[in-house]
Order: C-alpha cells, then sequence, then structure tokens
C-alpha cells in the first residue's frame, strides 16, 4: 500500500467517522471540538455540515487556508497539555463531538500523545457524545464504537460516552 492510499483511506475515514458522529449527536446542545486545525480541512467540513453548532479549535499555531480560518471566539488557541485542562472549566462535561487529529508521522510519538491526551479528552464529553480520533485512544469509560462502513479501519476510531 503506497503512501497515497493511507493518505486517501485516512481523508475517506475522517469524512465518513466526522459525518456519523454528527448523526449520532444530532439531538445533543452541546459544543463541538476540533482539536488540531491544521490546514483546516476537518474544521471547514465540520463547519459546512454543522452550520448550528457552537464549533471551538483548540490549536497551538493557526497556519490554516483563510477559507477554513476560524473566528477568534471559536479559538482556543495554546498547548492541549493546557487548554484541554481548561476547558473542562469553562464548558463542564458537555461536549456533544470531539475531533482529533492532532497526530504527525511518527507513529509511536502519536501513540504516546493519544495515551496523555485520553484522560484529558474523557472528562470534556457529554453522555451520548462521540470522539473521532485519528489515533487510537485509551479511555477508562467511553466506549469504542463501530465504525461507518464507508471508513476504513486503523485510520479512524469513534468512541462514545454511554
Ligand atoms: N485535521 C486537520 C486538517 O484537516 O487540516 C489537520 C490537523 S494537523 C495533522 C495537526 C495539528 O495539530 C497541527 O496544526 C498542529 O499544530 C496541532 N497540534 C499538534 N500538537 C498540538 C498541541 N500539543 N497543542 C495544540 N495543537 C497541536
Amino acid at each position: 500500500m503506497s503512501r497515497l492510499d493511507i493518505f486517501i483511506d485516512r481523508m475517506v475515514s475522517q469524512r465518513a467517522c466526522i459525518d456519523h458522529a454528527a448523526a449520532l449527536t444530532q439531538t445533543l446542545t452541546g459544543p463541538v471540538f476540533e482539536l488540531g486545525l491544521g490546514n483546516g480541512r476537518t474544521f471547514h467540513h465540520i463547519r459546512e455540515t454543522m452550520p448550528n453548532r457552537d464549533i471551538f479549535v483548540f490549536e497551538r499555531a493557526v497556519a490554516s487556508n483563510p477559507d477554513s480560518t476560524p473566528e477568534d471566539h471559536q479559538l482556543i488557541l495554546g498547548d492541549v497539555h493546557e487548554t484541554l485542562p481548561a476547558a473542562l472549566n469553562r464548558f463542564g462535561p458537555n461536549a456533544a463531538l470531539i475531533h482529533a487529529d492532532l497526530g504527525g508521522h511518527n507513529l509511536a510519538k502519536n501513540d504516546a500523545f493519544a495515551r496523555v491526551l485520553s484522560p484529558l479528552i474523557e472528562p470534556l464529553l457529554a453522555v451520548g457524545g462521540v470522539m473521532v480520533s485519528s489515533d487510537r485512544m485509551y479511555f477508562d469509560n467511553l466506549i469504542e464504537i463501530a465504525l461507518p462502513p464507508e471508513a476504513v479501519a486503523g485510520r479512524c476510531f469513534m468512541y462514545r460516552r454511554e
């Protein structure tokens, strides 16, 4: 499998899982959190497909396409090691949907990062809320759920608080 194949699988899976999570959480009123803005593609997709949701984006340095740059009030700037605990004070356990795409090319580093971030993300999710991640997460109380049929196993992971 080429790097192009892997990239395409990742993009297709991100879109399918975000859309599935949006459908599963459509009756929830809490905010959507986008962890890692990057170029802003997934933020743009979330904004296009969930226009009535409150969306907040966690990023340490904004470098997105101008069409995909959040409004100032949507941005939570800083390192997620600090901004996620602060978000629990601000929002409480009310996030309806959390999408995380914070990793880079080093899979071992991504895995270590996911282990550290899991306990910071877990308390933010509302009952019935869904978390979508490009990396396997390590939650105590969130249940891993089935991917939608269009997603490729291993390229995306989904979790839900029952
Ligand atoms: N999903 C995005 C898109 O569709 O364009 C791509 C996200 S990119 C792979 C990962 C982003 O996470 C980068 O912009 C990086 O700056 C951010 N990031 C990584 N580690 C972070 C940290 N500790 N705190 C805040 N942002 C971080």
